[in-house]
């Protein structure tokens, strides 16, 4: 099952990409570099398919009652007036008629009951008289009124799933009803991609593990416990190997030691060309290196490369941009390689409650975003700082708003496309 991936899948000709081009590469250049498993229904929430999943028998596998009340032949009522007929046997769930439905009768059902062989049709309870016969001693017998549909309240087999149905694809994502799916054609385990390892590491001199002591110029790290957050969404797991100070042989050293251990690695900060930053020199020491300059804001380079068969993912430094670049480029690309199939976040289109005076051209923008409701229905705000270390506008915001390249201002009003975090699995 296990592919290789292209000896230098992030190799381009371009100085500078553009947010589509950057997604055509990860789609087309990268696949699946796990292995796969068997796993448990339990743990199989979030996981990706590496099976098609089928129902080998029709879902419900018999016709049977939608409903509490009486199982009836249709045939056996009457046009214009109510029919009494008298209750010639009891099915409750999980306890199948023995025989047929005699003709003439009702059959008491509860919900889920299978059908007894005859009838066709339910009434429900709170729609009869039942009662005890006045002619005959202990004889139930039930008044139906008129009306009834033939079929009614009746659950056809395989109106669900029918047999030889497929229910869940290679490639695709397990969400609770997916889980319920599989369960119900029988499956207490499904083959599912492995989950790959990824190694987060954080990088500079002025970073401080949250919980220890801030010195002068220090910074709390907040990327890697975010990067760890985000990456607890997908179906992986995280190896952290903390902070790496800015010195070239300990950045070099540690990426080739997780590029051993990790099936992808994901760094952030250090990733520019500043004589501070030793990701790309190291990555061009050890295997593939690439900088990627791409017509986004908040966009600062990322360092995209592969030692072996690892890919190594740089992100930018600031925490907006690492975030923004994590949802946009990462998450889609740690999918594809884990196994998944490609798929985009949906957008909405909504009124901007907001708007740009002028918008470089050539540069696809995503601002933090808010849900305001407007008098026509929700609209589209920003939050009002810009800067790229601000977590406060990711905290505010409800998705990302999305301009396109193409646009050189916004005005009050004027659709634009939302992207909820949903959509990107927060
Ligand atoms: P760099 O990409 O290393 O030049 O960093 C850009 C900015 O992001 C600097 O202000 C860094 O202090 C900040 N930064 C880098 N890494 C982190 C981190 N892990 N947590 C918080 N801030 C960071
Ligand atoms: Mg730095």
């Amino acid at each position: 099952m296990t592919r290789k991936l292209l000896d230098d899948c992030f190799l381009h000709d371009k100085d500078r990409l553009r947010h589509n081009e950057v997604l055509t590469i990860l789609r087309d250049r990268l696949t699946a570099i796990a292995g796969d498993e068997y796993v448990s229904l339990d743990d199989a929430l979030g996981r990706i398919a590496a099976e098609d999943v089928r129902a080998p028998r029709n879902v419900p596998a018999y016709d049977n009652s939608a409903v509490d009340g009486y199982a009836v032949r249709h045939a056996d009522l009457n046009d214009n007036a109510p029919t009494t007929l008298f209750v010639a046997m009891r099915v409750a769930a999980g306890h199948p008629a023995r025989e047929p439905l005699p003709a003439a009768s009702a059959a008491r059902i509860f919900t889920g009951a299978m059908m007894p062989a005859g009838a066709d049709t339910v009434v429900m309870q709170e729609d009869c008289d039942a009662g005890e016969s006045d002619e005959i001693e202990d004889l139930k017998q039930v008044t139906i009124p008129i009306g009834l549909k033939p079929g009614a309240n009746r659950r056809r087999a395989g109106e669900d799933l029918a047999e030889g149905a497929t229910l869940i694809d290679p490639g695709q994502v397990f969400r609770p009803q997916d889980v319920a799916a599989a369960a119900s054609v029988g499956r207490g385990s499904v083959r599912c991609f492995k989950k790959l390892k990824v190694a987060v590491y954080s990088s500079g001199d002025e970073l401080v593990e949250a919980g220890g002591t801030l010195g002068q110029g220090g910074v709390f790290d907040s990327n890697r416990p975010l990067l760890k957050a985000l990456l607890q969404t997908l179906p992986v797991e995280v190896v952290d190997l903390g902070i790496l100070a800015d010195k070239a042989g300990t950045v070099r050293d540690a990426l080739k030691q997780a590029a051993e251990t990790a099936d992808v690695v994901i760094t952030s900060g250090g990733a520019s060309r500043g004589e501070e930053d030793h990701l790309i020199e190291s990555l061009e020491a050890l295997g593939k290196r690439h900088l990627w300059q791409i017509a986004i804001k908040p966009g600062r380079p990322m360092a995209m490369g592969q030692i072996g068969d690892t890919p190594i993912f740089g992100l930018p430094g600031n925490p907006v941009a690492a975030f923004v670049c994590f949802l946009l480029y990462v998450r889609p690309a740690l999918f594809k390689l884990g196994g998944a199939l490609w798929f985009e976040p949906r957008r909405f289109t909504l009124p901007a409650a907001f708007e740009i005076e002028k918008k470089k051209a050539d540069r696809r923008e995503f601002y933090r975003g808010l849900l305001v409701p407007g008098p026509d229905g929700l609209t589209a705000d920003k939050f009002s700082r810009d800067g790229s270390g601000l977590i406060s506008g990711l905290r505010a915001a409800d998705g990302l708003i999305e301009i396109p390249e193409a646009a050189t201002s916004i005005s009050r009003g004027e659709p634009v496309a939302f992207i909820p975090f949903g959509e990107l699995g927060l």
